[in-house]
């Protein structure tokens, strides 16, 4: 069953202009380039199907002069004033926010969200580089007596040298600044391989960096659509040092495989099944509120996306029935219209598996209270969508839906509430809402997540360590932990005389 969205086609003329700003070559050694071969592949918005750009298509010749690159740059980088380092950052950041509105329409114009959305990840995004510069200048070590007495303990943090960053498509900039932000301030250099569905927003943020005076070769950027068979022989060389990447649990399983020969250090920002947990105490307009942010933002397109709501049997169906009210009146188009407050997922095969996690549910005997459809016309849009009674077995609860799908199950104790949210191989972040304090801790510290939204609806902060445990992967990115994944502990031992 479908339903029409309006969706106007063309490109305005601003939208045009801001495209055409993006350079689409690879960016090597300071230079943008045309691939070897010569080969580009299309950029489309997700709203029209339309082509917005062509972008060069790299393969393992262009990814290996990337890497060439990187190598060539890094002694000199690392010696590299730390003053310096963090006042380029400082002005990349002044630059994005200078230019807010420009990248904000080239992110929703590659991927699709809203644009009150682009705006708020291009702070986001920006707030990274503004975080870092400052924590450039705060690489220290320390200086210890031994045991014995007359051993003198030195330590330094030093950069891990060449890394390659991979990024995902869902937050184009963010994802990219807040490797790259720490990678800078640390001193390493870098190969980016920004998602081939949203690359502008990495490339545009590239030439800023540029601009700002960050000197050639520390950060090359390839773009291409063959991903492990360009980034492969990257992983493999010996001169890499570390791999950091965002994305799918399943492909961070296999690059840290590929990462083991090398015995590279990874860090893995992997897939969420965020569980959304609403006791009887909770104020319920607060927990819908904080329901609609961890459920809609990036329109259900995100790691932290509440995946799946537990909610304590007295109060659920009237948080079932508010959130349906709330999620049928989301006003759903092309994220470029005023108002628009959910855009299109961003391509078919991941609005097909929507539709398939919400018809197995369905099939299953959960209530569609709201929504439970794709969108007819151009683009892949699909109506908010409200499941109640959703039965244990259901795939919604237990796989990454990425939409705007908000499956609710009940539970009748709080060991029941915290035994089905850590039902998941998943732990990246889980929310929480209610009002008993000790009940807070408590359910806290019982949560196997490497985040918890206390009575809020989002945890991301530039200044917070992001990360997950289980199989949402390892290290954490942003806040002061965020540096040490481009820094290596060096020790110095000596003794007094
Ligand atoms: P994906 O794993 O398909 O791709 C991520 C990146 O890896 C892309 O750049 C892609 O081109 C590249 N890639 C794919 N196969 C590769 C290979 N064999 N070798 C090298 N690179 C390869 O993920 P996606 O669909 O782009 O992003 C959505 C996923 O990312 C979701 O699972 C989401 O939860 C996760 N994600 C996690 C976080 C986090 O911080 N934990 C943040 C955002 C997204």
């Amino acid at each position: 069953m479908t339903s029409s969205v309006a969706t106007p086609t063309g490109l305005a003329p601003q939208e045009a202009q801001v495209v055409e700003s993006v350079p689409t070559g690879l960016y090597i050694g300071g230079s943008w380039r045309p691939s070897g071969s010569g080969a580009t592949f299309p950029v489309e918005d997700p709203s029209t199907n339309q082509v917005l750009a062509q972008v060069a298509d790299a393969g393992p010749e262009d990814a290996r002069a990337a890497l060439d690159a990187a190598v060539a740059a890094q002694e000199g980088w690392a010696a590299c004033p730390p003053r310096e380092r963090g006042e380029i950052l400082r002005r990349a950041f002044e630059a994005i926010m200078d230019r807010q509105e420009e990248l904000a329409l080239i992110m929703t114009l590659e991927m699709g969200k809203p644009l009150s959305e682009s705006r708020a990840e291009v702070a986001y995004a920006a707030e990274f580089f503004r975080w870092f510069s400052e924590e450039a200048c705060r690489i220290a070590g320390r200086y210890a007596k031994a045991p014995n007495g007359a051993g003198r303990l030195v330590t330094m943090r030093q950069p891990v040298g060449p890394c390659l960053l991979i990024t995902p498509w869902n937050f184009p900039l963010a994802m990219a600044t807040r490797k790259v932000g720490p990678a800078v301030a640390a001193g390493c250099t870098m190969v980016l391989k920004p998602a081939a569905l949203t690359p502008l927003s990495a490339l545009a943020v590239t030439q800023i960096l540029a601009d700002a005076g960050l000197p050639g070769g520390v950060l090359n950027v390839i773009t291409t659509t063959k991903a492990g068979p360009t980034t492969g022989p990257v992983i493999s060389d010996p001169r890499l040092r570390k791999l950091s990447f965002t994305g799918s649990t399943e492909v961070g399983h296999a690059l840290m495989a590929q990462a083991s020969e090398q015995l590279l250090r990874i860090s893995m920002e992997l897939g969420g099944n965020a569980p959304f947990l609403v006791f009887e105490d909770a104020d319920l307009d607060a927990a819908v509120e904080g329901a609609m942010v961890a459920k809609m933002r990036n329109g259900g397109e995100a790691c932290t996306a509440a995946n799946r709501f537990h909610v304590a049997e007295p109060v659920a169906d009237a948080f079932a029935s508010k959130l349906a009210e709330r999620m049928a009146a989301v006003k759903v188009g092309r994220g470029t219209e005023e108002g628009v407050q959910l855009g299109p997922l961003v391509d078919q095969p991941t609005r097909s598996k929507v539709s398939e996690l919400v018809e197995d549910a369905a099939g299953k005997g959960a209530k569609v209270l709201t929504g439970g459809e794709a969108m007819d016309g151009p683009g892949y849009f699909y109506r908010p969508t409200v499941l109640a009674g959703v039965p244990a077995g259901a795939r919604c609860l237990s796989e990454e839906i990425f939409g705007p799908v908000a499956p609710i199950t009940t539970f009748s104790t709080e060991e029941e509430a915290i035994a089905s949210a850590n039902d998941t191989e998943y732990g990246l972040v889980a929310y929480l809402y209610t009002r008993d304090f000790s009940r807070a801790l408590r359910v806290t510290e019982a949560l196997e997540s490497g985040m918890v939204g206390l009575n809020q609806g989002m945890v991301s902060n530039p200044a917070a360590p992001f990360g997950g445990v289980k199989h949402s992967g390892l290290g954490r990115e942003g806040g002061a932990e965020g540096i040490e994944e481009y820094l290596s502990i060096k020790y110095l031992a000596f003794t007094l005389g």
